[in-house]
C-alpha cells in the first residue's frame, strides 16, 4: 500500500500553507505516507487535524524539549490522544544543543518535560517520537543529551518494558545507537546522510529491522535538493542512501521500512 513513510514531517508549517494540498496530492500518487509531528499544543492540533483529513498522513502530540518553553500539561492532551490517527508522543527529549544560559536549571526542566510525556506515553501505551542534540562543544568529563535520554528510558523500561519508540535524526556514533537497540528502540536518519559521510558506520551497524527514514520536513533537505525546503516527497533519496551505505537492494529496503514504521507506530491497525 505504501512505498515510502516519512515517520517524521511538520507539513502543519505555514512554510506549505502556498501548496500543502499539491504536495500531499503527489505524496498520495507516489504511495508516500508521513507521521506529522507536533512540537506544542498548537501544532500537535494542527497535525492531528491533517492527520484526520488525509489516509497517508498520521500525527504524533508533545512538547518539543525547547520550543516556546512550553510545559506538557496532560489534560490538554487528553482529548487530543483519544484520536485514532495519533500514533505517538512527542516530539519530545532532550536539546542541549541551543541552551544559552543556566545550562543544569535548564536541563532540568527538559528532563522533567520529557518524563511527564513518558508517562503519558505508557498510559495510553503509545511508542515516542524522540528528539535529541546535544551541546555543541561539550566535555567529555559529562553525560551528553543521548546519554541522559538513555538513562531516563532505561528507568522507565524496567517498570514498563513495552515502552517503545524512535530516535528521530540520529547523529550518535556507533554505540550510542546500539544501547538505544538494546532497549528495542529504532532509529531513524534524515537527509544529512546524502550529503555527510560521519553517520556510515553508524548506518551499516544498525539492523534493517531497527532503521528508519525522515525527512523532518521543511528543514534539511537531502542531496540534490540542498538549500531547497524540503517535503516528504525526498524521502526517497534518504531510503536510496541507506540501500547503497548497506549495500542491499532497494527494493528489500523499502518494504523493510515501510514495515518498521508500521510495526513501530501501529499504522493502519486505527
Ligand atoms: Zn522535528
Amino acid at each position: 500500500m505504501f512505498d515510502y513513510i516519512d515517520i517524521h514531517s511538520h507539513l502543519n508549517f505555514p512554510d506549505f500553507d502556498k501548496d500543502r494540498g499539491d504536495v500531499i496530492k503527489k505524496m498520495t500518487d507516489e504511495k508516500i505516507g508521513t507521521i506529522c509531528v507536533g512540537a506544542d499544543l498548537k501544532t500537535s492540533r494542527e497535525c492531528v487535524e491533517l492527520a484526520n483529513k488525509y489516509k497517508n498522513i498520521w500525527a504524533t502530540i508533545g512538547v518539543h524539549p525547547n520550543d516556546g518553553m512550553e510545559d506538557f500539561n496532560k489534560r490538554d492532551y487528553l482529548k487530543l490522544v483519544e484520536n485514532k490517527k495519533v500514533v505517538g508522543i512527542g516530539e519530545c527529549g532532550l536539546d542541549y544543543f541551543r541552551i544559552k544560559e543556566e545550562l543544569e536549571i535548564e536541563k532540568k526542566r527538559q528532563k522533567i518535560l520529557f518524563e511527564k510525556q513518558i508517562q503519558f506515553a505508557i498510559q495510553n501505551n503509545l511508542p515516542l517520537m524522540i528528539h535529541c542534540r546535544d551541546l555543541p562543544h561539550r566535555s567529555f568529563t559529562e553525560a551528553g543529551a543521548y546519554e541522559d535520554i538513555l538513562e531516563i528510558l532505561n528507568f522507565y523500561k524496567k517498570g514498563n518494558p513495552e515502552l517503545k519508540g524512535n530516535v528521530h535524526f540520529f547523529i550518535g556514533d556507533k554505540e550510542i545507537a546500539k544501547k538505544f537497540i538494546d532497549i528495542d528502540f529504532t532509529i531513524s536518519f534524515s537527509g544529512v546522510i546524502t550529503f555527510a559521510n560521519n553517520y556510515n558506520e553508524t548506518i551499516k551497524y544498525v539492523p534493517i529491522n531497527k532503521i528508519m527514514a525522515d525527512t523532518d520536513s521543511p528543514f534539511v533537505a537531502p542531496a540534490p535538493f540542498r538549500g531547497k525546503r524540503n517535503k516528504p516527497l525526498y524521502i526517497k533519496e534518504i531510503v536510496k542512501k541507506i540501500a547503497e551505505i548497506k549495500n542491499l537492494d532497494i527494493e528489500i529496503i523499502k518494504k523493510q521500512m515501510v514495515q518498521n514504521a508500521i510495526s513501530v507506530f501501529s499504522l493502519g491497525s486505527h
